[in-house]
């Protein structure tokens, strides 16, 4: 039995989420259907408006509204210690584990052949004149526990290695093939306070 074009179209647009398969995507759709015109238009409106308030940050690649960047607009924070991080989510899942005060730098991403993500996708020239702006002595490597996130990290340690920078990485408790984005705030918590030089 084929659904009606109109709601395929829904399904559809359902599994770009992450983690939506053609199941979740059904049900999903089927529940949109069973909500107000007013509860859908405030769906629409709230996704639209979040995007368009929201700004990244040009220093750290953050995400901040109105109020400028939470982290290098703050003078608590210090910035002698530099996060590296995929994306600005990462930022708000470390933040939870109240154990870094330094500031975030946001990559963009990871470098992965598959996906055709070379050095010039991320944001490395920010980076370096960053380490050097704010006199940064330790570099902390916050990626994810996979091939993409080691490459990565290996990477950046061979383009700072001529920096008077300390680069550390998260390791400990993480393990292989983790992401940053599943792993629960205690083991997070721990990776930090064992972070190691690599
Ligand atoms: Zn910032």
């Amino acid at each position: 039995m084929r659904y009606p074009e109109h709601l395929l179209k829904l399904i559809h647009v359902l599994k770009r989420l992450p983690g939506v398969g053609n199941k979740s995507a059904e049900r999903f759709a089927f529940h949109l259907l069973t909500w107000s015109e007013e509860q859908l238009r405030e769906l629409g409106t709230v996704v639209s408006a979040t995007k368009a308030k929201l700004k990244q940050c040009e220093q750290c690649g953050c995400l901040m509204g109105d109020e400028g960047c939470l982290f290098c607009d703050s003078l608590k924070r210090d910035s002698s210690v530099l996060c590296v991080i995929a994306s600005p989510r990462d930022a708000f899942a470390i933040e939870e584990t109240h154990e870094y005060h330094g500031l975030y730098h946001v990559l963009g991403g990871m470098l992965s052949p598959l996906e055709q993500r070379g050095p010039d996708q991320l944001s490395l020239h920010k980076l370096k004149e960053r380490l050097m702006n704010l006199q940064v002595k330790e570099v902390v490597v916050a990626l994810d526990s996979t091939l993409e996130g080691d490459a990565t990290a290996l990477f950046l340690k061979q383009e700072l290695a001529h920096y008077p920078v300390h680069i550390s990485r998260l390791a400990f408790g993480l393990p292989m093939g983790s992401s940053l984005d599943y792993v629960d705030g205690g083991t997070l918590a721990r990776a930090f306070a064992g972070r190691g030089l690599f």
